[in-house]
This record gives structure tokens, sequence and C-alpha cells, in this order.
């Protein structure tokens, strides 16, 4: 199974994650954890990275293209995986899409988590990582808007988003994603 998880910064991509990569026996791959991850070991890719995510920007598109492509080929994938973050513009969409056809894998479906603008904002703020200060979670909310966006639409034509609301209950939130992809 492939999955494809969207969503604003704020809107609890990581929190259903954990639950789906159990529920699916698949790979959680979070493009954001790697990403901090390479910042914190301070790898080449964490210092070219670690700028643009200051400034609540994308890192630059072939960075994070290489990374899933790599990632993707381990072991661990072979049963399938979770894509919490990516893709988050319409050039790794498109990479994506080339990445799983040379495979032959097919994607199942991309769940889209709805969460209103103050209420993103406000669990930003009380979330408190390094680039979740006001004026970086403006820009991400930005970014995700005009970048990520066409994403969806992008999804939307091949008849392949789940639509869920992303406020209320966890476990409610939940319950909604599985059965949505009974
Ligand atoms: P959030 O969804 O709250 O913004 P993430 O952990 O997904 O948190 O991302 C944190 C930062 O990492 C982003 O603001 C961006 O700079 C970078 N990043 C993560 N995924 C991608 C991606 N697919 N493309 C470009 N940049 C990314």
């Amino acid at each position: 199974m492939i999955l494809i998880l969207i969503g604003a910064p704020g809107s609890g991509k990581g929190t259903q994650a954990k639950y789906l990569k159990e529920r699916y026996k698949i790979t959680h791959l979070s493009t954001g954890d790697m990403l901090r991850e390479n910042v914190g070991n301070a790898t080449k890719l964490g210092k070219k990275a670690n700028e643009y995510m200051q400034r609540g920007e994308l890192v630059p598109d072939k960075l994070i293209i290489d990374m899933i492509a790599k990632r993707t080929l381990k072991e661990d994938c072979k049963n399938g995986f979770l894509l919490d973050g990516f893709p988050r513009s319409l050039p790794q969409a498109k990479a994506l899409d080339e990445m799983l056809g040379k495979k032959e894998l097919e994607l199942d479906a991309v769940i889209n988590l709805i969460v209103p603008e103050e209420e993103l904002v406000r669990r930003l703020l009380g979330r408190g990582r390094a680039d979740d200060n006001e004026e970086t979670i403006r820009n991400r909310l930005k970014v995700f808007n005009e970048q990520t966006s066409p994403v969806l639409d992008y999804y939307r034509k091949q008849n392949n988003v789940k639509e869920i609301n992303g406020t209320g209950a966890i476990p409610k939130i939940r319950e909604q994603i599985i059965k949505s992809l009974a």
C-alpha cells in the first residue's frame, strides 16, 4: 500500500501517520523528520536544507526528490510506505509519478487533512519546534497555499483524494481516514 498524507503545517499529519503505519504495516516516511535528522547530524544535505527550513521555505525539489528516491529503495519500503510531507510541489508530484511508474507501483490514495487556518496557527504556536515562530509559521502557511495546493488539484484530477476533516478528537479523525480507505 502506498499512501500520501497531505495537510497544512499543524494539520496533524505526523499524529495520524503514527497510527496508519501500524494499521497498514507500512513504513512512515516524513520528509520533515528526515531533514531534521540531517540537520541534527550536520550532513551535507542538512547544511543545505537548514536555511530554507528556518525561513519556512521549501527545500529545493532536487534535494528532496533524491532523498526520497534513495529512501524508498530500502528493504523496509517493500511492503509499501506512507508519505508525510511529500510531495509538496508539482515537480515533486511528477517525480513521484515517474518513480512509481518505473517500479510499476501504484498510489493507493491521497489523504487530505483539512484544518482552518486560525486553528493551525494556534496549534503550531503551542508546539514550539525551532521553526514554529510566528513569522516562519505564516510563511509556511503561505507556501502551503501557493505550492502545495496545486498538488492537491493534481491528485483531485485523478480522483484520488480522500478529503478528511482534521478538527476534533484524534481517534475520530483516525476512524474517518480508515473508513475512507476501506
Ligand atoms: P510542517 O508540515 O509543520 O511544515 P514538516 O516537518 O513537514 O513540518 O516540514 C518542515 C520543513 O521542512 C518545511 O517547512 C520545509 O522547509 C522542509 N520540507 C519538508 N518536506 C519538504 C518537501 N517535500 N519539500 C521541500 N521542503 C520540505
